[in-house]
Formats: C-alpha cells, structure tokens, sequence
C-alpha cells in the first residue's frame, strides 16, 4: 500500500526525521495556521507531481487562496486530487536522493543514494546512483552508511544528517513491513540543515494486518484498481499491449506465461475467478476497454464455468458499450460448441488451441 505522502512524512515525524511543517487542505478556506511562504503539493497515490504540475509555491495565504483549487480540480495520472499539503517552503541549496528498496530479484532490500537528487533521478546515470544490497538478517550496518558518504561526497555535518535520515529509514522500513521508502528530495539547505522534503512509503500488503492504523483510503490506489476491488475482479496493470481476460489465478498465470513465450507482452491482466455471471463479465470487459490495451486476449476455460454464458456476456458489452478493441477468445471447455456459434455469429473466431490462439492474439495488429 502506498501510503500519501503527508502520512508518509507523519511516520518520519513521529521517528524523530526533520521534515517541513504542513497542513493538509481541501479547499482554499482551510489555509489558516498554514505556514507562509509555502510549498503547495497535491496528494495523490503516484509520484512525479513535480512534472505534472502538481507542486506550486505561494509566498502568501492570498497567492494560495488562488493556487488551492487550481490544484484541487487537477487530475494526474487518473488519480482525482482530493487533498493539498500546504508545507513550510524550504530554501533547497542541494536535492539528494535517498531510498531503502526491496529488490524482489536478489531477495533483499537495497539502499540507494544519489547527490543528483529530484524530479530527473530516475535519469541519473548508474556510477552515479550509490548501491548497497542489504543482508535482511545483518541489516544495515555503518560500514554500509560510510561508504555511502565517501561516496556522495558531503561535508561531514551534513553526511552525518544524511546517514542519520537513512539509519531512521531503515528502522521505519523493519518495523513498519515496507517495502519501499524513498526522500526525494532530502532537501540540503543553504544552511546546512537536510530536511525531508517529500516521503514516499509503500507498506506490504500481506502485512497491513499488523498495522491496523493504515486504512486504505481511496486516493492511494490506482482508480481502475479501486474500481475492480469494489466489483470483486483481481486486476493487475503491467506494461505491456495485450489486455488478459482469463478464469481462475492459475490459467491467467499460464496465459501470461503463453504470451511471453510468443514473445507478446500484457498490459493488463483480469482474473474473472470461478463464475460465468454476465454481469462479472461485462465489468471486467468494461474495465479493460478503459485500461486501453490495444488488443484482448480472452482464455477461457470452462469446468464449472459454462462457456456459453460467458459467451453470451461477452457478445453483449462488445456491442452495448462499442469496444473496437481487436479481440482474439480461446474457449475450451463445458457447452464450448455454443459458446463459438454465439462469438462466430458477433464475428469472433474462437479457437480451441491455447498455443494457436496466444499466437494468433501476439500476431495481430492492436489499436
Ligand atoms: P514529486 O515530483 O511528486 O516527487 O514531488 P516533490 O515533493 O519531490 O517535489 C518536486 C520538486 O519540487 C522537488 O524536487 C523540488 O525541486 C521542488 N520542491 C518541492 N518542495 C520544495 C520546497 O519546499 N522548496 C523548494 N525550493 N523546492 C521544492
Ligand atoms: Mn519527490
């Protein structure tokens, strides 16, 4: 779970890390006690709001009465802006990156530290990105953190602080269950003193049920995400073209597996789980035509599942709702004859073959 970033600054404060004082606002009438000049920062579960335009500095309450909802009536990345982080603006003489990761790939946490820190690190080249891999049994140790500031090379009051924020870091990271905790900007001002300018905290799923004080609020999951919890379909975003439609976890795995070999790639996966109810499959139909793949794999396999049912649902929000999406289905199973007379006759071939249908859908040309 990604927490928002003033929750996020909230957990450094209470463990003792220096960040801006804020207040959270949702409209222009809630400005009072908001310190003055101000950074002026929406609150939305994505980063890169630097970029997007999500970020704007007022020196006085007026100039933010005007900024306010601006920022409120801004969407980024699908994410509604709901709340604005009015925060103390800081006089930033450097921006540094630092980042305590799990690197799912080698089974450990990673630290990350850069002295290129801010909107571009993710531009910053790799000898200049510091990286240590993180025994999770050793944890992190001080050698980790000298070697960290030979490498960036500050000051010695100011590496201090700065391995002070990552040491913190890291406790907040073990006792919290992150998996990701990243200062991007840790704000070096012209004073020396290094501040947390933003906080962006990821907690374990599988372990939220040890923080109960996390509750999930909406503008921390992506809107189609939310959509699919609250109608019950498992939904994943990748980065690939192909939208997957496919029942039960372990054929959409397969189907995943499938397409790769074929050398394709999805965008999106959908698990329509164990049921053939028209309406399910209209919501997961709806959902991927406005996730935009630029085609539709549809697997099917039909134990309890009646193909022909799913056949009939698919059929109908194709035409209701206009989906243009090129579409290839692969149906196998009970009442699986009707189910491709009811696709053929709505101009869908359906194939039998799992292979032949993954490579059919790799193949073709998407919108
Ligand atoms: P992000 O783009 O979503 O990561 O949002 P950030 O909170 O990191 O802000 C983006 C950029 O805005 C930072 O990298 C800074 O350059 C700038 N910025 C944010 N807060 C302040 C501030 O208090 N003072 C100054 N001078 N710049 C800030
Ligand atoms: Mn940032």
């Amino acid at each position: 779970m990604n927490l928002l970033e003033y929750r996020g600054k909230e957990i450094f404060a209470r463990y003792g890390l220096r960040v801006p004082r804020g207040k959270v606002v949702t409209s222009a009438d809630e400005l009072d006690g908001a310190p003055f000049p101000a950074v002026l920062k929406v609150q939305i579960g994505t980063g890169g709001r630097g970029k997007a335009g999500g970020v704007k500095f007022a020196e006085t309450i007026d100039e933010a009465r005007a900024l306010v909802p601006q920022l409120m009536a801004l969407t980024i990345k699908g994410f509604k802006v709901r709340k604005v982080l009015v925060a103390e603006k800081l006089d930033i003489a450097q921006e540094v990156y630092v980042g305590i990761v799990l690197d799912r790939l080698n089974r450990c946490p990673v630290l990350l530290a850069t002295a290129m820190g801010g909107v571009e690190v993710e531009d910053v080249p790799p000898n200049k990105m510091f990286k240590a891999a993180l025994d999770p049994l050793v944890g992190l140790r001080p050698y980790h953190l000298r070697d960290m500031s030979v490498f960036l090379g500050f000051p010695k009051d100011i590496a201090s602080q700065i391995e002070g924020i990552v040491e913190t870091l890291w406790k907040i990271y073990r006792e919290l269950d992150g998996t990701l905790i990243e200062v991007n900007p840790t704000a070096i001002t012209p004073k020396g003193e290094v501040y947390c300018g933003d906080a962006k905290v990821v907690i374990d799923n599988d372990a939220l049920y040890r923080h109960p004080e996390f509750a999930q609020e909406p503008e921390d999951i992506p809107p189609l995400e939310a959509r699919a919890k609250a109608e019950g379909i498992a939904f994943v975003q990748l980065d690939g073209d192909i939208g997957v439609i496919a029942n039960g976890a372990g054929l959409t795995m397969a189907t995943l597996d499938m397409l790769a070999r074929f050398g394709g790639k999805p965008a999106i996966f959908l698990d329509l789980g164990g049921t053939d109810d028209p309406e399910k499959v209209k919501a997961c139909f709806r959902l991927m035509n406005e996730a935009r793949p630029s085609k539709i794999f549809l697997n099917i396999f039909g134990g309890i599942t009646k193909c022909d049912t799913v056949a009939l649902g698919v059929t109908k929000v194709i035409e209701e709702e206009n989906i243009k999406i090129p579409l290839v289905a692969r149906i196998k199973g009970r009442n699986e004859a009707e189910a491709r007379e009811i696709l053929a006759a709505a101009g869908i071939e359906a194939e039998t073959s799992f292979e032949k249908a993954a490579e059919k859908v790799v193949a073709i040309k998407g919108v």
